[in-house]
């Protein structure tokens, strides 16, 4: 099916684009790789009157590192992230997360702002913005403002922003240097989206856990974070065995639902059987990058 009639802008400029936005409200969507907007236009799931094409506004590619994090601009292809360019390099859990997305095709044209402003439920990045407790900067023709992860997702594909406004950049703060990354992932074919994934993020002192992070996806509308068994990991040391018995002994805090891709109990046993391995391998490179 051809998607309905839009008309089609292409600004040359952040203010232009904004100006657009502004002027057309609901009636206008940003297009960034078009990996999933152009899908939901031909199956006419979304009927906007503008399309404004963010593919011009060259300042949303820019990388930087401020102090203790790094903006990733939102126009950054998940291609650059997989491959760790630049600045992107001190950032080892993008490069993990980025080469699980979709296919070739999908991570050469997709971007983060897409991603993270499109909020699949069952998408990498925005389970790795939570699992850094990272934020997104959002610009509107009145000006910016930066919202926590925990505040932008707010629903399935559904997210903070408000009409007029673009994802200009995700912040992500830097863990310490001996931090542990992993991300791991059922998914039924390569190429497919996870049906769940967990991202783990794990920093020792002394061989005990200073602090351990997990953001799991594909369990409920947005990704979650694990308060209860980060809490319950600090200060444990990680013998082994420790990660699965802290995973097996409690509940983990998700309410998933079941759908054609799996039930509610499966990814439940998703969950636990991929935070567990997350935390395991985070752990381990942990203990590499101290010793
Ligand atoms: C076959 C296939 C497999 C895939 N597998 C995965 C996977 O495994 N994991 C995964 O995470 N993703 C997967 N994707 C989706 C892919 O990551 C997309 O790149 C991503 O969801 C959207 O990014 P995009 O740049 O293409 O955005 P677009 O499709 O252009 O836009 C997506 C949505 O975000 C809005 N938007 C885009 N940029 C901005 C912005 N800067 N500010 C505000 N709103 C904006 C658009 O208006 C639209 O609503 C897959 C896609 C395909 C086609």
């Amino acid at each position: 099916m051809p998607a309905a009639p839009f008309d089609y802008e292409a600004p040359a400029t952040l203010a232009d684009a904004l100006d657009l936005l502004r002027e057309r409200g609901e009636d206008a969507r940003p297009l960034a790789g078009g990996q999933s907007l152009v899908p939901l236009l031909t199956l006419r799931l979304a009927r906007p009157r503008l399309v404004v094409d963010l593919d011009r506004l060259h300042e949303l590619r820019a990388v930087r590192r401020t102090p203790g994090a790094l903006e990733v601009g939102a126009l950054v292809r998940h291609r650059a992230l997989e491959r760790g360019e630049g600045l992107l390099a001190l950032c080892p859990l993008l490069q993990e997360a980025a080469a699980l997305i979709g296919n070739a095709r999908v991570r050469a044209l997709g971007t983060v702002g897409g991603s993270v402003a499109h909020a699949d439920p069952a998408a990498e990045l925005p389970a790795v913005l939570r699992a850094l407790d990272g934020a997104v900067v959002l610009r509107s023709a009145r000006g910016e403002r930066v919202v926590d992860a925990g505040d932008f997702f707010v629903g399935m594909l559904t997210t903070a922003l408000a009409p007029g406004e673009l994802l200009t950049a995700v912040r992500l703060p830097l863990p310490s240097p001996g931090a542990g990354f992993a991300v791991e992932e059922f998914s039924r074919r390569a190429g497919d989206f996870a049906v769940v994934a967990a991202v783990a993020v794990v920093e020792l002192d002394g061989g005990a856990v200073a602090r351990a992070r997990v953001a799991l996806a594909g369990v409920g509308p947005v990704p979650a974070r694990l308060d209860r068994l980060e809490a319950a990991l600090r200060g444990e040391r990680l013998e082994s065995g420790a990660i699965r018995r802290a995973v097996a002994e409690r509940p983990l805090e998700i309410d998933p639902e079941g759908d054609i891709h799996a039930s509610a109990e499966y990814r439940r046993h998703l969950a636990a059987v991929l935070t567990a391995r997350a935390l395991e391998r985070a752990a381990e490179a942990a203990g590499r990058a101290i010793v």
